[in-house]
């Protein structure tokens, strides 16, 4: 008789990819009670416990069943870089082959995560680095979710990580329901708690699916704006293509629309001479005229081949007064992790490319040189 297992069929379940909703689904499969679920995240993400055998309020035959099909599998830590500021940047590599970076930014009064959400990126954003590796794969819940387990335990329980910033390798929204699976482990009061204003997801501007977001998941969100009208920004975030900024504004809109407190983050990275000048202040200000916003200006980071520019300490001072004056809240990132590449744009990991971005980007080089 032929074998009823299928040939694909994985050895074994990695419990990080299930959110609480999945994971009750998974026990009652089983023949167990729903509650066993938030027994079982408690000793995953508050505990630290990755035995299946040191669960104790569970029965010896369900230890046994999860010690037999089940693992606890983040991506594997290959190095850890740790910056002159604190800053710690970690490459993991996932089961096949690649590598993602995270960060962990510790400050006075918090510790931040910076997650990544996808091998490399598909998008072409011209001033960051991660876009010049091409895309290789989304990465599923567990590589997600599974960079917060890591570094916790890495950092120890007593060193919390207070924040997590959807803002590593990839955009976020075009890996949606593994994205907000992993979020939603993230807010959950029996994993890590953490509340929607202190997880953040950053887009590009998918706009269909930042309307879905609203709907299905409460979190806060960061725009990467990067020029205030449709031709530069075409240029730099090339997404604006497909979806305009008349489009973009009115995604964010809808997502403050039932939160009157709630801003939106616009990201505006500093590169010198081409978004920075006064006018540009004056046109972001009318254009964010009806969106509540807080304006967050990200000091341009070179990284090789780069073709920009950051703009100068004093140009980012008078960008940032025109929005002040003008009443918006607006704040200017600190760099942190430079000496060790970790900062915006800088993520690079190891990607095996399948978009041939970088042959694309070498011959446009060779149709240059010639
Ligand atoms: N794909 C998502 C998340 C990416 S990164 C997004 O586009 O929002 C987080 C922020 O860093 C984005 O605002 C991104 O535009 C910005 N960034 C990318 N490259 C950068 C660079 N070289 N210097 C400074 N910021 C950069």
């Amino acid at each position: 008789m032929n074998s009823v297992i299928a040939p694909d069929k994985p050895k074994s379940i990695n419990l990080l990819d299930f959110d609480r909703k999945s994971l009750e689904a998974f026990f009652v499969e089983i023949g167990e009670k729903a509650f066993r679920a938030t027994q079982l995240m408690k000793w995953i993400y508050q505990e630290g416990v990755d035995d299946f055998d040191e669960m104790t309020n569970f029965s010896k035959s369900l230890r046994t069943y999860l010690k037999e099909n089940c693992t606890l599998s983040p991506p594997e830590c290959v190095v850890e870089q740790v910056a002159t500021d604190g800053t710690c940047k970690w490459a993991l590599q996932t089961a096949c082959g690649n590598r993602i970076e995270t960060v962990f930014i510790p400050e006075e009064s918090r510790g931040t995560l910076c997650v990544s959400s996808q091998i490399g990126c598909a998008l072409a954003c011209t001033f960051c680095s991660t876009a010049q590796q091409g895309f290789n794969r989304n990465l599923s819940t567990s590589e997600i979710v599974g960079q917060l387990y890591f570094a916790q335990k890495r950092l120890g329980l007593e060193n919390r990580i207070t924040n997590v910033v959807m803002m590593g390798m990839g955009e976020p929204l075009l890996n949606f329901d593994n994205v907000v699976r992993a979020m939603r482990l993230m807010m959950d009061d029996f994993a890590y708690g953490l509340s929607k204003r202190r997880v953040t997801i950053s887009t590009s501007g998918i706009v269909p699916a930042m309307y879905r977001l609203t709907q299905e998941c409460d979190v806060s969100v960061a725009v990467s704006l990067h020029a205030v009208n449709d031709q530069l920004r075409d240029e730099l975030v090339p997404i604006n293509k497909k979806y305009p900024l008349k489009e973009l504004l009115e995604a964010c809109r809808d997502n403050v629309k039932l939160a009157p407190r709630r801003r939106i983050t616009f990201e505006y990275v500093m590169l010198a001479g081409i978004n920075d000048s006064v006018e540009d202040a004056r046109a972001m200000i009318k254009l964010l005229k009806t969106v509540p916003s807080k304006i967050n200006l990200i000091p341009f980071n070179p990284f090789p081949n780069s073709r920009y520019e950051c703009s100068s300490a004093e140009v980012i001072d008078r960008f940032r007064a025109v929005l002040h004056n003008a009443g918006m809240v607006t704040t200017i990132r600190r760099t942190r992790g430079e000496d060790i590449d970790a900062a915006c744009g800088q993520l690079v990991g190891r990607v095996a490319d399948k978009t041939r971005r970088h042959l694309k980007l070498a011959m446009k080089g060779s149709e240059r040189a010639a």
